[in-house]
Formats: C-alpha cells, sequence, structure tokens
C-alpha cells in the first residue's frame, strides 16, 4: 500500500518553485467546471485582463500558453521564426543557452550574443552585432537570468534593436510579479513568463503577450507553424470570440492563475516591487555582512534571486542537505558555469517575505561556523533587519 500523500512542509527558497500562497491552493481546490462553460471563459478573459495590467501592456494577444515557462519560449520561437531567419541572442546564462537551442529548432540561424554569467549583455554589443549582420528578424534577451541572478536593462536595447528594424523578446519567466516588466514603455514586442517563481502559482502555465508588430510578422509567415500545439492563430481562436474547441485548458491552474494575479493586483505592482527590492538588498546584505561575496555586481543585482560564492573549503552539497534536513529550507546551487561556485537564493512572490530573510541568514550562519566557517554571530541578522524596519 502507498501511504497517503503527505510532502514535507518546505520553505522554497530556491530558483523556483516559490512558495504558492494560501489563496492560490484554496482556488485550486475548486471545483471543475467545463473549458467551454461560459463561466470558465469569463475566468479566462479575467485572466487576459489581469494578464495585461501585470504585464503593464495593452496588447490584445495576452494570454496563458498551457505549460511551464519553456512552453512560453517556445511559442515566441516557433510563431515568429521561419527556417532561414536570423536571429541574434544574448547569452549569459543558461536560459540565453535554452533559447538558443529553441530558435534552431526552429531552422533560425542564430548569432550569439555572449556575455560572462553574473554580467549583463552590453547595448554596444547588440548595436555592434546588428551593424555586423543586417537583415536580423529578432533580438531576445533574458530579463531575469535566474542561473546567475543578473537584471538585464532593457529598454536601450529596445531602442538599438527597433532602430534596425528587428523585433525585441525578452525573458520574463523570473521578473513577472516580482519586478517591473513594463512591457510597452520598456518597447518589448513578445514576451513570455512563467506562474512558479514570482507569481506564488504552482508551475504550469506561460503568461505570453504580442504586440501588433510581432502579430504582423506572423501573419505574413510562408508556412506553417512548426508545432500544432503552440501555433498561435489556433490558440487565438480558443481564447477569442469565437471559442473555437483547441484543446482543454487547464482549469485548475486557470483559477489558480487568476488568484495569483489578483494577489498582485491587490497588493498593488509598486508595493510587490518595493517589497521585492527590500527584501531582496536585506538578504543580499546581510550575506555580506557574513562575510560572503555575492557573484553579481552591485546595479546588476536582481532582487529575487541572489547569487552567493561558495568559500572555499565548504561543501555545497553538504550545507544544502542542511538547510533542507534540519530548516526544511530549500536554495539552489550553481548551474553551467557556476556550477559548485555559487548558491542561488530565491525570495519570489510569497516567499519574499522577512521571516524567511531571518531564518534564513540565521540557518546558514549556523552551518557554516558549524563548518569551520568564520562568522560573527548575529551581524547578518543585524543588518538585514536594518533593511527591513
Ligand atoms: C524557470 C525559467 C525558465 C523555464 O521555465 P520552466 O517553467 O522551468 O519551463 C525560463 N527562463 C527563465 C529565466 C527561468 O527562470
Amino acid at each position: 500500500m502507498f501511504k497517503e500523500l503527505n510532502p514535507p512542509s518546505r520553505i522554497l527558497m530556491g530558483p523556483g518553485p516559490s512558495d504558492v500562497h494560501p489563496r492560490v491552493l484554496k482556488a485550486m481546490s475548486t471545483p471543475l467546471i467545463g473549458h467551454l462553460d461560459p463561466h470558465f471563459l469569463e475566468i479566462m478573459n479575467e485572466n487576459m485582463e489581469l494578464l495585461r495590467q501585470v504585464f503593464e501592456t495593452k496588447n490584445e494577444v495576452t494570454l496563458a500558453m498551457s505549460g511551464t515557462g519553456s512552453s512560453g519560449m517556445e511559442t515566441v520561437f516557433v510563431n515568429l521564426v521561419e527556417p532561414g531567419d536570423k536571429v541574434v541572442i544574448g547569452v549569459n546564462g543558461l536560459f540565453g543557452q535554452r533559447m538558443v537551442d529553441v530558435a534552431e529548432r526552429c531552422g533560425a540561424e542564430v548569432v550569439q550574443v555572449t556575455g560572462e554569467w553574473g554580467h549583463i549583455i552590453e547595448p554596444e554589443q547588440i548595436e555592434n552585432t546588428l551593424q555586423n549582420n543586417p537583415g536580423v528578424k529578432l533580438v531576445a534577451l533574458v530579463h531575469a537570468e535566474t542561473s546567475t541572478g543578473v537584471l538585464q536593462p532593457l529598454k536601450e536595447i529596445a531602442d538599438i534593436v527597433h532602430q534596425h528594424g528587428a523585433l525585441f523578446v525578452v525573458d520574463a519567466v523570473t521578473s513577472l510579479g516580482g519586478i517591473q516588466v513594463g512591457i510597452d514603455t520598456n518597447d518589448v514586442d513578445a514576451c513570455y513568463s512563467g506562474t512558479q517563481k514570482c507569481l506564488s502559482v504552482p508551475p504550469g502555465l506561460s503568461p505570453v503577450t504580442f504586440n501588433e508588430k510581432a502579430l504582423e510578422v506572423m501573419r505574413k509567415r510562408k508556412t506553417k507553424v512548426q508545432s500544432w500545439y503552440l501555433d498561435l492563430s489556433m490558440i487565438q481562436n480558443y481564447w477569442g470570440e469565437d471559442r473555437f474547441y483547441h484543446h482543454t485548458a487547464p482549469i485548475s491552474m486557470a483559477y489558480a492563475l487568476r488568484e495569483g494575479l489578483k494577489l498582485v493586483v491587490e497588493e498593488g505592482l509598486e508595493t510587490t516591487y518595493e517589497r521585492h527590492w527590500k527584501l531582496g538588498q536585506a538578504l543580499q546584505a546581510g550575506l555580506e555582512a557574513m562575510g560572503l561575496t555575492l557573484h553579481v555586481r552591485e546595479g546588476h543585482r536582481l532582487p529575487q534571486l541572489t547569487s552567493v560564492r561558495i568559500p572555499e573549503n565548504i561543501e555545497d552539497a553538504v550545507v544544502r542537505k542542511q538547510l533542507l534536513e534540519q530548516f526544511n529550507i530549500e536554495i539552489g546551487g550553481g548551474l553551467g558555469a557556476l556550477k559548485g561556485k555559487v548558491w542561488r537564493v530565491g525570495l519570489m512572490g510569497y516567499s519574499c517575505n522577512r521571516r524567511n530573510v531571518l531564518i534564513f541568514l540565521s540557518a546558514l550562519e549556523q552551518i557554516l561556523s558549524e563548518h569551520g566557517f568564520e562568522v560573527e554571530k548575529g551581524k547578518a541578522i543585524a543588518t538585514a533587519y536594518e533593511y527591513m524596519k
């Protein structure tokens, strides 16, 4: 016999998923209705409106794809790219690399603009690349690189991209609901996100938004979209007035998304961003007060994902195991170029609260001092607390 499902009660402070808000869990346990039920259609419309508010866009085509964040990534590329198209992608972390893989599978000729893991992509790099490669169709960047903790500035690059007549695509999987994405003010033409990072919703949907310029590019396609499931022209017919059956919408996830977005809108976008900034900075100051080094330089750091270097003679896996087993705290290890070199600490959505910052810092302090890393006891917490007042 299998025992009743009873997962441990963790504090999720890794690179995602983050803790799901109780109101979201409650929404998910409400009864199903049919996906063509008029009441469900209303919920889909509300989700579109709420998504526009959080993306800060007027884009008509703003909806949630069925699938995790990577399905949004695929949606953007399969719909905008045709075989032979030239595409520029910023690669300074794992998710930039993934975009390259996805774009190449669409038959794109990809030009990579690379940056060190932990650095931003500089506007001059994009400018030079576009000058040397005429006829680029789109330029894609990761706004919040979860693999490194870097916040990529968007507006200056958006202007460069548009001067060269290309579309500007942004990965906002870890930024949406945590820091401002600002689709319209940043002139982003197409963007995708996910539910399990700063929206406090389980993984399973991928909000996307496309402006008129991006839709025009899709209308002018010469070839059929390679993916049946992610073909936006068909998805739009389902989300649009006609409500043509395409695939069964994940009903409970639509409830969850509605609640998660409502939470952000109720708290207020500005207040939500402020909470992430304030507590992110509190955590970062606390880590530095503990004698640790942050991997990303000041000014380029995300508040919702902090990468901190693992001190010498401290074993990555041992510390993370202790955090999990003794304190029920999950954080992330490094990926790719940063494997074994950093820890990644998330403060996303519902997980981004004072209690988590203080519990994590005190737990880490205990564990590190147990392993011989010298810390001034209590300094990290006192420092972080100063930022929270
Ligand atoms: C998590 C993440 C993704 C992928 O999302 P999944 O939900 O894991 O498919 C893509 N981009 C970034 C920046 C992410 O953080």
